[in-house]
């Protein structure tokens, strides 16, 4: 028998549930002749998780393939423009009047990866004395710092100025992505609460079963049930690989805070500040502030994380409700078995910094649905390719997570202490470190494309944190210094430029909430 694949249910309504189903039933022609159906079960009384409030600029790329009106998808969603990461006090222990701050953001001016890499010519000083690198070859620091949007209203729908992704409120988008599946992709849904699995002679799933003892038959299953992973965990016993020996947090909670006032500036990039057991996130959305603190239970206790949280955020967290999420970091040994692949935090979590869960969520959706196999036959291959792919993902955001901590010159707490331990830094990241203790990160350190963090990322956080690359005996093959020193000053031409044009980040959201976006 051929054993063809025609019918396919996501099993878990979340994030992960909801954009899988989006991407397979767009790519998969669902509701077509020809086509794969797409059916989403979710229980009617397991509450999805609705954390995720930072996203990856990909996410743009995404719907506008699925057909959202960026626009109403802001509105619906809450959502802000999130132009990068600023990181307040992981470089060094932080001093009383002291700003210790540096940024990720989202784009260079230049393209560093590809053309002309500007790192080693910071690095001996071209750009000029004490600027930072961040500021030094981009614009979107400066930009961020200015309390900008990345592009202005006439801007047309999904292009940018500077790069973007979306700050959005996560219960809401699961409920619009389901809503779009619903109206416009031809997906079928079932609330159910699933309890057992049936497998055929060769161990491939064949149906789920309910509480009630309804039946769901299939012929290809993703696990999208979150942290208790149904499928991957419940049916095939796949192993989970903790990384608590290497990302120290186990721990987090979460306030939703609102603005003072209506006209209250809206933060363009997400601010991430060090703490003494771990790290607060501070997230604007249109009508409120979400903000976070991730840490470790070992260095600290509930009560005074809570206690550390509120006076992070001042008088405005007074008698807010906080909720907690344990945090159980890691992924899993395979994520493809058989005929079942796991998307979202059944397949792996790493934490919330850096947002990355929702882009691997994503781009394990846009791989399935590209390589999608038609038949059982080409299943064994398929999943060999995806299991190498998203194994080598993960190792490699671990690693870039890691980075943010282990290169700290910050020892005041027993945390900092033990995130820089060279014990706890995993073997594939010490070789990288090795490396670029005399050579600035380049393209040839980066093998695949598919890695989630490439040269440029590398770059802000390495010299953000001010790691120590010592080019002194290769000074002379840096010879380009009137190029180097040209794009240096053109940095300048550009922020000057884009100060003139650019909108403040409230003025824009709301008028997209109000107009929307030009759609050519
Ligand atoms: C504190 C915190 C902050 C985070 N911040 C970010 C961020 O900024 N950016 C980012 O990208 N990610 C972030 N994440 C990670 C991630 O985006 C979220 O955790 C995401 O909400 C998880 O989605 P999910 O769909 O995998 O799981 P869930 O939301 O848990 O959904 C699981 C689904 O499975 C269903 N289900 C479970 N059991 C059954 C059953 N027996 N029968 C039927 N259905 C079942 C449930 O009903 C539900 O619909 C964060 C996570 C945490 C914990």
């Amino acid at each position: 028998m051929s054993h063809l694949i025609n019918n396919v249910i996501v099993v878990g309504g979340g994030t992960a549930g909801w954009l899988s189903a989006a991407i397979l039933a767009k790519k998969l022609s669902c509701g077509e002749l020809g086509g794969v159906q797409i059916t989403v079960i979710e229980s009617p009384n397991i509450p999805i998780l609705g954390v995720g409030e930072g996203t990856w600029p990909n996410l743009r790329g995404t719907l506008k393939a699925l057909g959202i009106d960026e626009g109403q998808f802001m509105k619906e969603c809450d959502a802000t423009f999130k132009q990068g990461a600023e990181f307040v006090d992981w470089a060094e222990t932080p001093i009383e009047g002291k700003k210790n701050s540096y940024y990720h953001p989202l784009n260079t001016v230049f393209n560093p990866s590809y053309e002309f890499n500007l790192a080693p010519y910071w690095l001996l000083g071209y750009a000029g004395k004490d600027i930072p690198y961040d500021q030094a070859v981009a614009s979107q620091s400066r930009v961020c710092d200015l309390g900008l949007a990345p592009k202005k209203i006439t801007t047309a729908a999904y292009d940018s100025l500077q790069e973007y992704s979306y700050h959005l409120n996560a219960v809401k988008f699961a409920k619009f992505l389901k809503e779009h599946c619903l109206k416009h992709l031809n997906v079928k849904h079932h609330y159910a609460n699933l309890s057992a699995v049936n497998t055929d002679e060769d161990g491939f799933i064949t149906s789920v079963i309910s509480d009630e003892k309804e039946v769901f038959d299939a012929d290809f299953f993703v696990d999208c049930s979150g942290s208790r992973a149904l499928l991957l965990e419940g049916t095939y016993k796949i192993p989970w690989k903790s990384i608590s020996d290497t990302i120290l947090n186990d721990s987090a909670m979460a306030l939703q805070v609102p603005y003072e006032d209506k006209n209250t500036p809206i933060v363009p990039h997400t601010v991430v500040t060090a703490k003494e057991a771990g790290w607060v996130w501070d997230i604007g959305l249109q009508d409120r502030r979400g903000v976070g603190y991730v840490y470790g239970s070992k260095y600290t206790t509930d009560e005074r994380a809570e206690a550390l949280l509120r006076a992070h955020i001042g008088p405005t967290a007074e008698g807010l409700e906080v909720r907690k999420f344990p945090l159980n970091l890691g992924y899993r040994e395979k994520f493809w078995h058989k005929n079942c692949v796991a998307i979202g935090m059944s397949a792996a979590f790493v934490e919330p910094l850096e947002a990355s869960a929702i882009y691997l969520f994503d781009a394990a959706a846009n791989m399935i649905a590209d390589q999608f196999p038609r038949s059982r036959k080409t299943m064994p291959s398929l999943e060999k390719r995806f299991n190498k792919s998203f194994t080598m993902r993960l190792v490699s955001t671990v690693d870039f997570i890691k980075l943010h901590y282990c290169i700290s010159k910050r020892r005041d707490t027993a945390y900092w202490v033990d995130n820089c331990d060279y014990s706890t830094i995993p073997k594939t990241l010490q070789t990288k470190l090795e490396h670029w203790k005399y050579h600035a990160p380049s393209k040839y350190d980066f093998e695949y494309s598919m890695d989630p963090f490439l040269l440029d990322s590398h770059l802000f956080i390495l010299y953000g944190m001010r790691f120590d690359t010592d080019l002194s005996e290769s000074k002379a093959s840096y010879k380009d210094i009137a190029t180097a020193e040209h794009m240096f000053k053109h940095v300048d031409v550009m922020v000057d430029a884009l100060k003139a044009e650019l909108p403040k980040q409230r003025e824009l959201v709301e008028k997209v909430y109000e107009y929307g976006f030009s759609k050519i």
